[in-house]
């Protein structure tokens, strides 16, 4: 698939790569429709590495080269192993912030400022892409039809 892959400063490539595996437990795996370009997009083409890990993220394990994108809705196309709270065909809108779960601010409910935090586009593989795997928790589920 094609994919917008960030290098370095100034170093943003399209270019062909492998799809995602079949998204693993607690995953989904969405077809993107729509994904915008953020502030902090541009903040790490012009000066980057900020976010972006050039060791493996201690939540994803994700480095550069990765593919950016955070803003973005999509179809859900396959969803993994006890999932329930989305399915095949739903349009959702993900929250890009990806947590661990266990950690004090987690459980506190701000999963927000996990200390694991890896957002998704920045420490994960992100949605400059036909195709990107998120944990279905993130998923809000939109009363509209994606027509790409
Ligand atoms: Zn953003
Ligand atoms: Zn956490």
């Amino acid at each position: 698939m094609k994919a917008a892959k960030w290098y370095g400063k100034k170093d943003i490539r399209v270019e062909d790569v492998p799809t995602p595996p079949a998204p693993k437990p607690g995953e989904v795996q969405i077809k993107v429709a729509w994904c915008g370009i953020c502030g902090s997009d541009l903040h790490e083409y012009l000066a980057g590495p900020i976010f972006i890990p050039v060791e493996p993220h201690p939540l994803t394990g994700v480095k550069a080269p990765l593919i950016l994108g955070h803003e973005f809705s999509g179809e859900v196309v396959a969803v993994g192993e006890g999932v329930t709270t989305v399915q095949v065909g739903d349009s959702v809108a993900p929250d890009a912030c990806q947590h661990c779960g266990t950690c004090v601010t987690c459980r506190e409910g701000r999963y927000n400022v996990c200390e694991k935090l890896a957002f998704t586009g920045l420490m994960a593989e992100g949605a400059f892409a036909e195709l990107v795997n998120v944990p279905a928790e993130l998923c809000y589920v939109l009363p509209i039809v994606h027509r790409t």
